[in-house]
């Protein structure tokens, strides 16, 4: 998508598929969007479908996990684990420090 605008895309910006295939990515399935325009159309027209909360891309939420489910594989869901352990880890260093 960034080839095709000839520029980066702003961190707003999402790319969305047209037809709910996230794997098809042919030029006519793809359309820039606001996230917020984003998400609204996704929780109307596909509401199976999230976006990970680490990558960004847009995947298929098994509908059992649908609620817990906010990344869109193991890896992805690993990172966030670290990330979250990390932040953990600075802020409990940063109170202490205070005390
Ligand atoms: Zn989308
Ligand atoms: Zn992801």
């Amino acid at each position: 998508m960034e080839q095709v605008l000839g520029r980066k895309l702003m961190p707003h910006e999402h790319v969305h598929h047209i037809n709910g295939d996230p794997l098809d990515n042919r030029l006519s399935n793809l359309m820039v969007l606001h996230q917020n325009a984003h998400i609204r159309l996704h929780k109307q027209a596909y509401p199976d479908f999230k976006l990970c909360a680490h990558c960004g891309r847009e995947y298929l939420a098994p509908v059992r996990k649908r609620k817990a489910s906010k990344c869109c594989s193991q890896p992805c869901a690993q990172a966030m684990r670290v990330a979250g352990r990390l932040r953990q880890a600075a802020s409990s260093r940063k109170s202490r420090r205070r005390s």
